[in-house]
């Protein structure tokens, strides 16, 4: 037997400047079976309501700042590497040692996003958006593979730094063994298991990409001020700007996960999110004493130290936590300004700004570019 369409109540849904018409109880229910974990189990890609704006804006946002790492010249950066006199052995020393640890790290996390969490979420707008944040790391993988073939970089020896460094080591343990125990059908019902989730996402926004990804930015930067490695720290200061945006991803992830399952922030938890976060900040200093010579590039440690305790307590405080040292002063605001490359206009020759154009959501108020 079929129904004969009976005109139900509709809805209107505005996206940017697109308008949709939903049947409303149709559109009540969708939204009410959303959440972070738990939802409504589904195959099909229904986006619409959508729950989790936060979700879909970010997605916007990482489109429109797409790029390409062959697009960067890379000339420069190869004639002050065969050249005797442009580097020192410290500049070499910290480029390799970046190519080497985000050509791993870029990959850990990736493999997070596509294994564990957006295996573990269930609403469509926030797998869309994890979607394109794995493929951001797989963008970033590739930079990584353009700068090893343009200077001619043993890849395995980029491998074995990963392996071989005892504070690179302990930084990938930290973060690895809160990813290993989710790899399996996990009980999201189980608070426990929820809270291994919380752990993990904050471990991977906020304590990697969000604070041990610094150090060696902030070394490339700084060689990058002094009109060394060009192309390679334009490519960077893309990364970063792509990094700012995971990081607002699992930002509002967590905090979504948490106010949807409010008996998981205890005192306890708290305190032990805080307590991983000290650890991360121990381990990136640990690996800056061991392996960034900060003072050789004119940097002062002390200041450089000082700037992982503030990125560190931004990461906490945008997740509700208190910071670990209040009212601490940005003691390098020059990086800062580095890393914002949102006001910048015509850099790249113009190329962001085209795929931007050419992307279908152009007319959306994008004022990031
Ligand atoms: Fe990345
Ligand atoms: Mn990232």
């Amino acid at each position: 037997m079929t129904t004969i369409p009976t005109k139900s109540k509709t809805t209107r849904v505005e996206l940017g400047t697109k308008v949709f018409e939903l049947d409303e109880a149709k559109a009540v229910e969708a939204l009410q079976a959303k959440r972070v974990i738990n939802g409504r189990a589904t195959m099909t890609f229904n986006l619409l309501p959508l729950k989790y704006q936060w979700a879909y804006e970010i997605y916007r946002n990482m489109k429109a700042n797409h790029w390409e790492p062959e697009d960067i010249p890379m000339q420069r950066d190869i004639e002050q590497w065969r050249s005797e006199s442009a580097l020192t052995e410290i500049d070499r020393w910290i480029l390799r040692m970046a190519v080497g640890y985000f050509s791993a790290a870029e990959g850990i996390v990736g493999d997070n996003i596509q294994h564990v969490v957006r295996e573990l979420v269930t609403a469509s707008e926030i797998k869309l958006v994890l979607g394109r944040h794995a493929h951001e790391e797989n963008i970033h993988a590739d930079s990584l593979l353009y700068m090893i073939s343009s200077l001619g970089l043993n890849p395995h020896e980029c491998e074995a730094m990963f392996e071989d460094i005892p504070t690179i080591k302990k930084k990938n343990e930290f973060v690895s063994r809160i990813s290993k125990s989710l790899r399996r059908d996990i009980d999201l019902t189980d608070p426990d298991n929820q809270r291994l989730l919380a752990k993990n996402i904050f471990v991977f926004g906020q304590c990697m990409e969000g604070t041990q990804f610094y150090g060696l930015f902030g070394m490339m930067l700084s060689l990058y001020r002094q009109g060394k490695f060009p192309g390679i720290g334009m490519m960077f200061r893309y990364t970063l700007r792509d990094e700012s945006n995971h990081i607002e991803v699992f930002r509002n992830l967590f905090i979504a996960l948490i106010q949807e399952n409010h008996e998981l922030w205890t005192v306890g938890f708290k305190q032990e999110l805080t307590d991983l976060m000290k650890e991360a900040v121990l381990l990136e200093k640990e690996f800056i004493r061991d392996c960034l010579p900060v003072a050789a590039l004119g940097l002062s440690s002390e200041e450089f130290e000082s700037y992982i305790d503030y990125i560190a307590d931004r990461r906490l405080e945008g997740v509700g936590l208190d910071p670990l040292h209040p009212g601490l002063v940005n003691p390098l605001p020059w990086l800062a300004e580095l890393m914002d490359i949102r006001k910048e206009q015509n850099f790249f020759e113009g190329r962001v700004t085209e795929y931007q154009k050419s992307s279908s959501l152009s007319t959306v108020d994008d004022d990031d570019l």
